[in-house]
């Protein structure tokens, strides 16, 4: 497998640090509002990643965190007159319903930033006896830039460019610094409390203590949108590395940009979208696909045509998915004939052309026109005249690759209003003749269908789960 590995400029065989296993870390968003489309688009290409490498076999642990101390998180509580934390409770509960549309696959571990402050007041505690860290008069602590050698290796920045473009920038309430690329460790700013110390952490530290904490000092990959690459990911790598001596991440992955409609998006230009807004037009399943039909290192046009398009795709998928069901339900037994035979050698071939796509720094669009290619062979080959070897066969191995693009291909079965009310009508009846096992049987058959029942004083009253 070959990766684009952003530290180097090229794409390099995938080597793990240990064999048969994945240690990914995500960074994941901070949590003060709804995600926007461009929040989803790392969620799913990166979930895309870890389905192939398990696929292929490796046993991955993925990190992803939730930024949950951020000045955006206090205003919007101040707005709101609750805490912080109500804020943040409430949009990750909200960022976990949206991922769970898009099907992606839930974290090893979802780390937040609150839970894991006394982890960052050791690293930077490590970082100034090593010297990389130094306490302002203000009791502000900054990393120092100069002292790592290797600052700018991932954004193959050069440090005294970036000097002379700070020149003109008058920096507010940091005159502490002693260069203007330092960064903030910690400010001693009584916003948190914790059982560590008052204060509250600059972003980056965040990330290098939970991946050491979960994953460990070398990981094999660090991943997260091309607007990470500087400051964030730089500071990450120079934090890891000054503390724990040894090299951090393997493989550096970033995802192009997402622009809608040809332009970037921004809440300015009125074309800002959250997943949830697209979810009431569109399954987000549609979302996910579209997501995956450009490779994650090229820039993508979000467009209401793309999005039809990518629609009618996943339909063409679905259906002939559907139709290798209803032939598996139908044919009687029998091994595959020699025209079969021939048939599997034709997926098989087409099954190795989406397996070289994947290996090739994860060509997801190459990957789906492999799937587009089976679907018509599936079409144009199986009839009620096909042996069942042949049919599950088929349906197995494009099952297989639906899977890591992580398209359900069983339309959910839609439960009806009136369905529901019948049940809740036989419980009621069940209950009344004291047969209270029947009246929990249906409560429970009504939680599989995703119903959930509540008894009132005005009655029984049911939501959808
Ligand atoms: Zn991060």
């Amino acid at each position: 497998m070959k990766i684009y590995n952003t530290l180097t400029k090229r794409k390099e065989e995938f080597v793990p640090v240990e064999p048969g296993k994945v240690k990914m870390y995500v960074c994941g968003p901070t949590v003060y509002n709804f995600i926007h489309i461009g929040n989803a688009r790392p969620m799913i290409v990166f979930d895309t990643v870890r389905r192939y490498f398990e696929y292929k076999g490796y046993d991955v642990n993925y990190v992803s965190n939730f930024t949950d101390v951020d000045d955006k998180i206090i205003k919007k509580a101040i707005e709101e007159g609750v805490d912080a934390e109500t804020i943040s409770k409430r949009y990750i509960a909200e960022c976990k319903k949206d991922m769970e549309g898009m099907n992606i696959e839930p974290a090893t571990k979802n780390p937040l930033a609150t839970e894991e402050i006394c982890g960052m007041l050791n690293m930077i505690s490590t970082l100034i006896e090593k010297g990389y860290a130094y306490v302002a008069a203000d009791g502000t602590v900054y990393y120092s830039v100069r002292k790592f050698k290797d600052y700018g290796k991932l954004s193959h920045k050069n440090l005294d460019d970036l000097q002379s473009g700070f020149r003109e920038i008058k920096v507010t309430g940091e005159e502490g610094k002693q260069d203007p690329n330092d960064f903030v460790l910690w400010k001693p700013e009584a916003v948190l409390g914790s059982r560590c110390g008052e204060g509250r952490p600059g972003w980056h530290i965040e990330c290098s203590v939970m991946a050491k904490r979960y994953l460990g000092d070398e990981i094999d990959i660090h991943a997260g949108g091309e607007d990470l690459i500087f400051p964030h990911h730089e500071n990450e790598i120079a934090q890891s590395e000054a503390a724990n001596g040894k090299p951090f991440a393997k493989y550096w992955m970033h995802n192009a940009f997402l622009n809608i409609d040809n332009k970037k998006m921004s809440k300015s230009l009125g074309n800002f979208f959250t997943v949830r807004e697209i979810s009431e037009k569109y399954d987000l399943q549609v979302l996910r696909f579209f997501m995956l039909s450009a490779h994650y290192r090229s820039p993508l046009n979000f467009s209401a045509d793309l999005m039809e398009a990518s629609k009618n795709g996943l339909e063409r998928i679905l259906t002939g998915m559907e139709k290798l069901r209803e032939a598996e339900a139908k044919v009687s037994g029998g091994t595959m004939t020699a025209e079969e035979l021939e048939n599997q050698k034709k997926a098989m071939e087409l099954v190795a052309k989406y397996e070289a796509a994947m290996d090739d720094d994860f060509n997801t669009a190459d990957a789906i026109s492999a799937i587009f290619e089976l679907i018509k062979l599936s079409n144009s080959t199986v009839s009620g005249a096909s042996t069942k070897e042949y049919v599950s066969w088929m349906k197995n191995e494009i099952q297989r690759l639906c899977d890591v693009m992580g398209i359900i291909t069983e339309k959910k079965a839609e439960v009806l209003d009136s369905e529901v009310e019948d049940l809740i009508a036989q419980r009621q009846a069940a209950r009344k003749a004291k047969n209270f096992a029947l009246a929990d049987e249906i409560r429970g058959k009504l939680l599989d269908m995703g119903i959930v029942l509540e008894d009132t004083r005005e009655g029984v009253k049911w939501k959808r789960a």
